[in-house]
C-alpha cells in the first residue's frame, strides 16, 4: 500500500522513522495498516511540557525512580536542594499522562497575583516583587485553580509584605475547596521557617500536617532503558529519550523481538541534533 505523504505532519522534519510525518503505517493482524504516532512527536511534546513547567527541566539528569510519584493527588511538603527537586519533578511529570497539568509558582508570584487584583481595583501597590509578577495573573484564582497539581517554591519572596502569608493562605484554601493537591518545596538554603516573608504560624501548622519528603542528593546511575507511556506510541525501547547530563555514550534503539542492535542509530542521531540545536522550534510543533 503506498504511503500517504504528510508534508505538514507534526513529526520532527529530520526524524528518520517518520520523515516528519508524525507517525508510521504499522501492519495489523487484520485489515489495513494503522497510523501509529511516531516516538519523535512524543519526545517533542514531552520536552515542551517540561520546559513549560520550568525552564531547563527537560535537560536535567534523568532519575530511575522518585518517591514523589506516590503523591500526584496529595498535598505534600518536599524538602531538598532545588537542583535535586528538579530531577524528581522531571521524573514525576514524565511518568504521568501528558494532559496532567502541573504549574510551578513561588511565594513571590502568589503575592503578585494577590496584589494585581488590588491594582485592578485601583489601589496603589508598593511591592517590588509584585510589580514584576502582576501582569501574569489578575487574581489568586487565576494562579491557583487551573492546575491539576500546583507546586509552590517558598523562599523566593524577599520583599517584606504583610499580605504575603494571606495571599498564600487564600491560594491554598482555593485549592482545598476544589479538592486539588498542592506541594510546597523548600530547600536547605531557603528553609521554611519564620525568617521567610511568606511564613506564618497557621501556614506552618498546615504544612506540618502534610506528608513530608526529604530529598537527598544521591546520584544513581541511569537505567539503560525507559518505559514508554501508555498509548499508541512506537514500540521502541530507547536508551534515552531526553538529554540528561547523565548520558554516557550514544543512546541506542532496540526493536522488540530483535536481539540485533542497530548498527547505525537514526533516532539517536536525531536526538543528538536536537540537543545541539536547543531550543528546538519548528512549524506546527506543540505550543508553549
Ligand atoms: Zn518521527
Amino acid at each position: 500500500m503506498p504511503k500517504v505523504p504528510y508534508p505538514n505532519g507534526n513529526g520532527h522534519p529530520d526524524c528518520p522513522l517518520c520523515k516528519g510525518r508524525g507517525g508510521t503505517d504499522e501492519p495489523q493482524p487484520v485489515g489495513p495498516p494503522a497510523f501509529v504516532p511516531c516516538r519523535c512527536t512524543f519526545i517533542t511534546e514531552r520536552n515542551a511540557k517540561l520546559e513549560n513547567v520550568w525552564k531547563g527541566l527537560s535537560r536535567v539528569k534523568r532519575l530511575e525512580t522518585s518517591p514523589l510519584t506516590k503523591y500526584p493527588a496529595t498535598n505534600l511538603w518536599v524538602h531538598g536542594p532545588i537542583e535535586v527537586f528538579k530531577r524528581h519533578l522531571r521524573y514525576v511529570i514524565s511518568e504521568n499522562p501528558m494532559k496532567w497539568f502541573v504549574r510551578l509558582e513561588t511565594d513571590a508570584s502568589v503575592v503578585g497575583a494577590w496584589l494585581s487584583n488590588l491594582a485592578v481595583k485601583g489601589q496603589e501597590i508598593y511591592d517590588l516583587d509584585a510589580m514584576e509578577e502582576s501582569t501574569r495573573y489578575f487574581a489568586i484564582q487565576d494562579l491557583a485553580l487551573p492546575p491539576d497539581l500546583l507546586i509552590f517554591r517558598v523562599g523566593v519572596k524577599h520583599t517584606p509584605n504583610k499580605d504575603a502569608h494571606s495571599a498564600f493562605h487564600e491560594a491554598l484554601a482555593e485549592r482545598d475547596h476544589e479538592g486539588k493537591p498542592t506541594w510546597i518545596v523548600d530547600s536547605p538554603s531557603e528553609p521554611w521557617d519564620p525568617d521567610l516573608v511568606s511564613y506564618s504560624e497557621s501556614l506552618n501548622e498546615l504544612f506540618c500536617s502534610w506528608p513530608k519528603i526529604t530529598l537527598k542528593d544521591d546520584s544513581a546511575p541511569p537505567k539503560p532503558n525507559i518505559r514508554l507511556p501508555q498509548g499508541g506510541y512506537h514500540m521502541l525501547s530507547l536508551a534515552d529519550e531526553g538529554s540528561g547530563e547523565d548520558e554516557t555514550g550514544p543512546p541506542k534503539v532496540r526493536v522488540p523481538g530483535s536481539r540485533k542492535k542497530a548498527k547505525k542509530d537514526p533516532l539517536a542521531e536525531l536526538q543528538a541534533r536536537e540537543r545541539e540545536s536547543k531550543p528546538y522550534k519548528k512549524k506546527g510543533g506543540p505550543k508553549r
